[in-house]
């Protein structure tokens, strides 16, 4: 499998200089943090283009300028965190919209649609994305936007973005795709047909665990105007050194996806063979189901693998087990974090919920992180010999 061919210059010479021009005056070859709250003006209605930070502020820019090429984009906003950005989003809807989503979305998703957004009279449908069929039977007169994952967490059940896409432009409904499992590296839902793709930035694009924050990447000018103004009007933007810390971020995007995704297969690999794992669920393998469309729709597969220990006792003694891995939420750094579904990240779903879309409490979710390979894998079979 070969990587798509980017325009030029490549991904990499984009990540690392896109909006990361040297500084004009100084010549320092990182963006400067620009801690300003206001800006000085030389007259009444005379600046330079900044008046105030919850506005515009140029750290933000130069990430939003990097951001938007990197999802070939035609610009984008970032937020203070990956929840905020899809609120945002959410924002462009109006009371009476309807919104059709993919059915195993990331928790936080279906928690701020139906306990804020549903009360404030948007309607949202919960469908199987992985057939398309489903989306376009969902789709209504009132729809005014689809909203999915792929591959999804922590199932990784892949979605068809062109086929969706299409659906949905027939439709005259907006596409959006949560993209941050795979990153821009590995997945381009743009050139897909998506109308806006949406990343907590807090995962692989900052790829250190040090900071949260979210992005919107836009195709049409007045999709990043109503955001710009959403940014102004309701404040949930990123602070200039959470800017500096992306931007930092995705200079190493290239190199570490490559790692991951490397470390991904081995341990995908490792796992599929052991004794003591009953499935388990990475789209690289060629047992996948959708294996295929993982081939054609991404460049690479990434690091994140779901398994299926058998049963919560059996999960639990091998997480208290794990010494290079750490047990926590999160993902897309470049530490290996190992993780329970059931009562972490998807234990709002409920019992019920989490039985509805194929959740157990013997999954265990991993984000293959950059270390020694070796190291991992050593680390996870002496964590899976305590079954
Ligand atoms: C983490 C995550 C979010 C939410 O992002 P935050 O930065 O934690 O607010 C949304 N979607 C996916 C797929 C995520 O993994």
């Amino acid at each position: 499998m070969s990587k798509k061919k980017d325009e030029q210059p490549g991904f990499a010479t984009r990540a690392i200089h896109i909006g990361q021009e040297p500084d004009p005056q100084t010549g320092a070859v990182t963006v400067p943090i620009y801690p300003t709250s206001t800006y000085v003006q030389e007259e009444l209605g005379k600046h330079k283009g900044y008046e105030y930070s919850r506005v515009s502020n140029p750290t933000r820019t130069r990430l939003e300028q990097n951001l938007a090429a990197l999802e070939g984009g035609i610009g984008s906003c970032v937020f203070a965190s990956g929840m905020a950005a899809i609120n945002a989003i959410t924002t462009m809807c109006k009371s009476g919209d309807h919104v059709v989503c993919g059915n195993d979305l990331y928790g936080g998703v279906p928690r701020l649609f139906n306990q804020i957004w549903a009360d404030l009279g948007l309607e949202f449908t919960y469908v199987d994305s992985s057939d398309v069929r489903n989306v376009e039977r969902a789709i209504r007169k009132n729809t005014r936007m689809a909203y999915i994952e792929t591959p999804t967490n922590p199932l990784m059940t892949l979605s068809d973005i062109r086929a969706i896409s299409e659906v949905c432009h027939r439709k005259k409904v907006e596409l959006v795709v949560d993209n941050t499992f795979m990153s821009p590296y590995f997945q381009q839902p743009i050139a897909l047909g998506a109308d806006m793709v949406v990343h907590s930035t807090t995962k692989f694009l900052n790829g250190h665990s040090d900071g949260l924050g979210g992005v919107v990447v836009c195709t049409k000018p007045e999709q990043v105007e109503k955001l710009a103004f959403l940014q102004k009007a309701a404040g949930a933007i990123l602070s200039p050194f959470e800017c500096w810390l992306v931007l930092r971020g995705v200079k190493t995007l290239a190199v570490r996806m490559e790692q991951h995704d490397r470390s991904g297969r081995l341990v995908a690999d490792f796992l599929a063979k052991h004794k003591k794992v009953k499935k388990v669920f990475y789209p690289g393998l060629p047992e996948h189901p959708q294996h295929e469309l993982a081939k054609r729709q991404m460049s690479g597969f990434g690091s994140m693998i779901t398994f299926e220990t058998g049963s919560r006792s059996n999960a639990n003694k091998m997480l208290k087990k794990v010494r290079v891995c750490s047990l926590g939420e999160s993902l897309g750094g470049v530490e290996t974090l190992i993780s329970h579904p059931a009562t972490m990240t998807h234990a709002a779903l409920g019992e019920k919920g989490r039985a509805a879309i194929g959740i157990t409490d013997g999954m265990v979710r991993i984000s293959v992180g950059i270390e020694n390979v070796e190291d991992i894998i050593a680390d996870l079979d002496e964590a899976l010999g305590a079954i």
